[in-house]
């Protein structure tokens, strides 16, 4: 028999994907030097050269992170992937876990417990607010056989920030092990793994770090290795199981457990290289300074902010569209006329905030300056009444008053 013939409905040409200017809440800009690469050549998962370029991941990724912990690699995967191989590994069936609930991500670490057949307790805060240490330690003293507490450190869906150290000091109080969000904090605000004490914490590539999405650090305390060592039941997942994955990642011999994604390994390995030589006080202090231009920016365009300042997160945005603006059209103006991508709200927030991001390379005063301009005109082209050049004039004020360090 023949082969049919291919017959797209459209001609297919080779895929140019335009020129953006990131700033949704993720993914951020890639920086061409990560970019760049990826495109070098592919190398064997198990070459030499390849398994050197591994241990110094590691060893930049246990900077980032501020910690010593052995276990401490990138998983082949998104954030959600991290997100999950912490709850697999960790729980066993009726296991109670704290899942802390301020926004969307809170909800899928609810949904991730039960999944894997623990029992979750949900602490719940309004959208927008930061996680309650007081309701948490509430949730304790009702639920002494608690096992684990699971919080979102930056909830990306509101840019609310919670108190990771406190919650820790918590989890301690009443002996209990930690399962930390950090896709949208890594890079961007001040995480300490070892000073606070986390036992389980994930990442993502794609928002502060700036590499393409598809990879998620994590790292694992020695309590976490001992807790899945002494396992009753087998982790109900073969490529999760950190005992299996250890065996490529975290012993000398490496032996084949997947495919590890050799080239898009090499941009991660370049973004934190990026990240260890800016430093990471630096980069923190970048994302805050960017905020502080963007937040007078946007005050000047009498807009408003969903959190309150003090848990505010830099690096995500969530302000409410102006009264009588079609948000849609002005996202969809945005990308069209200035190629530039911003985030709609999420569940309540839906068609009443936008979230503008801040991460990684997309923290630059050149487009702090750009994403202004761009609002304000589309907002005066659309009847809104703002001062032209009131907002670019506001943010260069701001920096101004706080020069980088
Ligand atoms: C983006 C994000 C995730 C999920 O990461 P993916 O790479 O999209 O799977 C998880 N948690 C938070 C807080 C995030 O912002």
């Amino acid at each position: 028999m023949n082969t049919e013939d291919f017959r797209p409905e459209k001609e297919i040409k080779v895929f140019y994907p335009p020129q953006r200017v990131l700033m949704g809440p993720g993914p951020s800009d890639t920086h061409p030097r990560v970019l760049n690469a990826m495109a070098r050549p592919t190398l064997g998962h198990l070459d030499p050269v390849f398994t050197e370029m591994m241990e110094e991941i590691k060893g930049l990724m246990r900077y980032a992170f501020q910690t010593k912990n052995r276990m401490t690699f990138p998983v082949s995967g998104p954030g959600s992937v991290g997100m999950e191989m912490c709850f697999v590994n960790m729980i066993e069936p009726g296991d109670k876990v704290i899942v802390c609930s301020n926004g969307v991500f809170g909800g899928r670490m609810i949904e991730n417990v039960e999944r894997h057949g623990g029992v979750a307790v949900a602490v719940m805060d309004k959208w927008g607010e930061p996680v309650d240490p007081q309701k948490v330690e509430d949730a304790l003293k009702k639920n002494p056989d608690t096992k684990i507490i699971a919080f979102v450190h930056a909830e990306t869906s509101t840019g609310a920030s919670s108190d990771a150290k406190t919650l820790c000091e918590l989890a301690h109080k009443y002996d209990c092990m930690t399962i930390v969000d950090t896709v949208t904090s890594l890079g961007g605000t001040p995480i300490k793994v070892d000073e606070w004490g986390i036992d389980a914490i994930y990442s993502g590539s794609q928002k502060c770090l700036s590499c393409p999405p598809g990879l998620s650090p994590v790292s694992f305390s020695d309590r976490v290795t001992e807790l899945v060592k002494n396992r009753k039941t087998k982790v109900h997942s073969w490529f999760m199981d950190i005992s299996l994955l250890l065996n490529y990642w975290g012993s000398a011999a490496r032996t084949y457990h997947h495919t590890a994604p050799t080239n898009a390994l090499y941009a991660l390995h370049e973004s934190l290289l990026m990240l260890a030589e800016e430093g990471l006080e630096h980069s923190w202090a970048r994302h805050r300074n960017n905020y502080e231009a963007l937040k007078d920016g946007f005050a000047a365009l009498g807009m408003s902010y969903v959190v309150a300042e003090q848990y505010r997160l830099p690096q995500l945005n969530s302000v409410f569209v102006p009264a009588g603006v079609d948000e849609k059209e002005v996202r969809r103006r945005l990308l069209a006329e200035y190629s530039l991508e911003i985030g709609a709200g999420l569940g309540d927030f839906a068609g009443k905030v936008w979230r503008f991001g801040l991460m990684g390379t997309s923290s630059r005063i050149d487009k702090v300056i750009f994403c202004l301009n761009a609002l304000e005109t589309i907002l005066s082209d659309m009847g809104l009444e703002v001062e032209r050049g009131a907002a670019a004039a506001a943010a260069h004020k701001s920096y101004a008053a706080n020069p980088m360090l």
